[in-house]
């Protein structure tokens, strides 16, 4: 499935890219406000549910811009019969509790959402790796893989909740970090030819990469790794409430802020 895509006067299509969003409009609705104005197309990597207390005001935030989502781990459970048996303690329950809360024209949704790798305009997307979307790329030894036999220059992927990636220039892979500093809420990655790209943008609805704030990536005329601050203590300063703080305990879910400084242990 190819999507169709449309072009600007500069040659290339911005897009928003979004992962992770795990039922969290509070967050989402953060990234949208950041992003305004600076994307032509939206594009979603997957987990638009699980764990968080929104899942269908989060699927009708996705459906209204557009984008164009492929499936996570998570929406795959949700809409599945079967127990996710390999799913933390955690996970299952937000998946049990989400199966509940679900309207019937959402669950259609999550449903026919496609699995990845998704070919788009000169990139692909996927959920986990491109072999297997359930899987965790963490390691360069684990990009390796991907990049040497990815389809196109840029894969653009999620899953691991960490916002950064890999450069693959000859048979070397470099790890790509994105932190904007200082202040400014966007960082920029110049892209080079030649070198094969693995990019994720974050998670926005529960980042693990020990920074709190939602994270979203715009592309191509320049890469904006942007975090657009919901739940971090900023965002709490100026008197918005985190949805650890007001949402989650209202939604039967219990607050769990220590799964942001972690990295492996969840699905
Ligand atoms: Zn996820």
């Amino acid at each position: 499935m190819m999507m169709p895509m449309g072009r600007n006067g500069d040659g290339g299509m911005r897009y928003l890219v979004l992962s992770d969003i795990h039922a969290n409009v509070t967050a989402l609705d953060a990234v949208l406000g950041a992003a305004e104005g600076r994307w032509q197309q939206a594009i979603c990597l997957g987990d638009l549910v699980g764990y968080g207390p929104d899942p269908n005001e989060v699927i009708e935030r996705v459906r209204s811009i557009g984008a164009v989502t492929i499936r996570g781990n998570h929406d795959k459970a949700v809409t599945s019969a079967t127990d996710p048996d390999d799913f933390n303690p955690i996970a299952r329950s937000a998946v049990v509790w989400t199966r509940a809360q679900l309207r019937p024209e959402n669950r259609g949704y999550l449903e026919q959402l496609p699995k990845g790798p998704l070919p788009a305009d000169n990139f692909f997307m996927v959920h986990g790796a491109l072999h297997d979307e359930d899987e965790y790329v963490f390691t360069p030894a684990q990009a390796f893989e991907g990049l040497l036999d990815a389809p196109a220059k840029v894969v653009f992927f999620g899953h691991t909740h960490i916002q950064g990636g890999f450069a693959l220039r000859g048979d070397e892979v470099g790890v790509l970090h994105f932190k904007p500093t200082g202040g400014n809420p966007f960082s920029t990655l110049a892209m080079e030819p030649n070198i094969g790209y693995l990019l994720n943008p974050g998670s926005i609805g529960q980042p693990r990469d020990g920074d709190a704030r939602a994270a979203l990536a715009a592309e191509p005329a320049a890469f904006f790794w942007a975090l657009a601050g919901c739940g971090n203590r900023r965002h709490q300063a100026s008197g918005v409430k985190t949805p650890e703080e007001g949402r989650r305990p209202a939604a039967g879910l219990k607050p769990r802020p220590s799964v942001l400084h972690h990295c492996s242990a969840f699905s």
